[in-house]
């Protein structure tokens, strides 16, 4: 056995789907999700035996891979109240949380400003024959209009404030989940009915800053 393989085995997973049910996790499918995803192969191999902790762990370019839990929250949050046909992620990063979508979604469009880690992603989404996840090296806060309306937006950067660019691009009855704030920050779940824009609190959450521009 490769060194450290039994830390990424089936058992060590379910150990991590067992931790998020006493969570508070119950979306089952959500968590199907999550467990048919080999999180190991989001992350740096020298980081692999703890991609099964439920922590954010580094992912160069002074980015992070989220927790596992607000992987699951966020999933969960967006499938409530209506399909997940289309859905538009800002903040690809490692693409973990966009593979984990793409588990329960027609098609996931991501969008990442910095090229390095869109290009690792999409190598990812290969590898894993993940064929209905389009990733884009673009500023997520212009959202994707090309490709809009959405079912679901996630934002995975906080952002001070909501781009009113991803309102727009979201269909009737749509969701949109973003983290909001800069040292202190909220996930907030918004819905859209009609031009009617109503939005819950979900819970404290601590992301890297949503940043304006893309980078090589
Ligand atoms: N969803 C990711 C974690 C995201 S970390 C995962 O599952 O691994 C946040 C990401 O948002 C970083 O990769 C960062 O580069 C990206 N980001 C920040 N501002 C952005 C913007 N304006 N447009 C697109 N991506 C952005």
């Amino acid at each position: 056995m490769r060194h450290g393989a039994g830390m990424t085995s089936a058992r060590t997973r379910d150990r991590l789907i067992t931790r998020l049910r006493e969570q508070g996790i119950r979306d089952e499918e959500t968590l199907a999700a999550l467990s048919s995803i080999p999180r190991h192969l989001f992350v740096d191999e020298a980081l692999a035996t703890r991609a099964y902790e439920d922590t954010a762990l580094p992912i160069g370019h002074g980015q992070t891979i989220s927790q596992p839990y607000i992987v699951a929250r966020m999933t969960a949050a967006l499938r409530t109240s209506g399909p997940l046909e289309r859905v538009l992620e800002i903040g690809t990063g490692s693409g973990y949380q966009a593979a984990v979508l793409a588990k329960l979604a027609g098609h996931v469009y991501t969008l990442e400003r910095v090229g390095g880690l869109a290009r690792a992603a999409r190598q990812r989404f290969q590898v894993l024959g993940l064929g209905n996840v389009s990733v884009r090296h673009a500023d997520g806060c212009e959202g994707w209009p090309e490709e809009a309306p959405f079912d679901a937006i996630i934002v995975t950067a906080a952002a001070r404030t909501v781009p009113k660019a991803l309102f727009s691009q979201l269909k009737e009855g749509g969701r949109l989940v973003v983290p909001v704030g800069a040292e202190t920050q909220e996930l907030l779940l918004y819905k859209r009915r009609g031009t009617a824009l109503s939005f819950e609190r979900l819970e404290p959450v601590n992301f890297v800053p949503l940043l304006p521009g893309g980078i090589i």
